[in-house]
């Protein structure tokens, strides 16, 4: 019997007023696994990756994360959710705060550790992006690629069981893309459980186990990178992945 997968969620809907953006969506992760999630702007992917920790109310469905009900009432979502990194395309660093700052203020804000030791730990995941040089610059003083790296620290920081990528890299310059993509590729490489949306299909070709194809808020086709790539079963997948490659 394989293992409960770390993420769990099943029949998820989501409406908004009249849109029904997510039909009926199901999506199971494995520990360790790396699902590359694609689709055509509007397809639901943003919504989906929201509904796994619940920055988005699912309208029906369930979401376990970890053996943790995301959506039932008794859950401490604020404790639940410090399972799950997030990552998002802006990296929403406060610009008054070191690298160091920023990633330290995570921790005692969400792990209440005392100054000293936030520090030390978010030096150590500093390192892990290959910025423990830069600690103690400004969001200003680093490049774009840098900031995203110091979002990721914050999010390793804190120890989470899975990683949600959104777009990490599409606010990059191109020259940019590479350094944050090979930090992933080595979270990957440490254990990391891992859902990436992303343009970057050489990276899905290189680090992904299964690529999970979306449209009109269903998951149409999964498999993995070869396949999908190589050999999409269905039309709108090869639609979509004719336009992009
Ligand atoms: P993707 O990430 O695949 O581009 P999204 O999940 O962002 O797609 O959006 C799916 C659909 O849901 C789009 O039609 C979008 O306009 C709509 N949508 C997303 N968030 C909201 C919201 N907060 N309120 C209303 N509509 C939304
Ligand atoms: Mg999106």
């Amino acid at each position: 019997m394989s293992p409960a997968p770390i993420v769990d969620a099943r029949a998820i809907h989501k409406h908004f007023g009249h849109l029904h953006v997510l039909r009926g969506v199901d999506l199971q992760v494995a520990e360790k696994e790396l699902v590359f999630l694609i689709g055509p702007s509007g397809s639901g992917k943003s919504t989906l990756l929201r509904c796994l920790n619940r920055l988005e109310e699912p309208s029906a469905g369930s979401v376990t994360v970890d053996g943790i009900d995301m959506l039932d009432p008794r859950t401490d979502i604020n404790k639940a959710r410090q399972r799950i990194g997030m990552v998002f395309q802006s990296f929403n660093l406060y610009p008054h705060m070191t690298a160091l700052g920023n990633v330290a203020l995570a921790l005692r804000k969400v792990q209440g550790l005392p100054r000293a030791d936030a520090e030390a730990k978010a030096q150590a995941a500093l390192e892990r992006v290959h910025l423990a040089d830069r600690a103690d610059h400004y969001p200003a003083q680093l490049s774009g690629g840098q900031q995203q790296r110091v979002a990721i620290a914050r999010a390793i920081a804190l120890e989470p069981r899975v990683m949600l990528f959104d777009e990490p890299t599409s606010a990059l310059d191109p020259e940019l893309v590479g350094g944050v993509l090979a930090v992933m590729r080595e979270l990957r490489e440490d254990g990391m459980t891992m859902v990436v949306v992303s343009h970057e299909m050489g990276f899905a070709r290189a680090a992904a186990d299964r690529v999970v194809f979306m449209a009109d808020g269903l998951i149409v086709e999964t498999g993995p990178p070869g396949e999908i790539f190589a050999n999409p079963q269905h039309e709108r997948t090869r639609a979509f992945i004719s336009q992009i490659e």
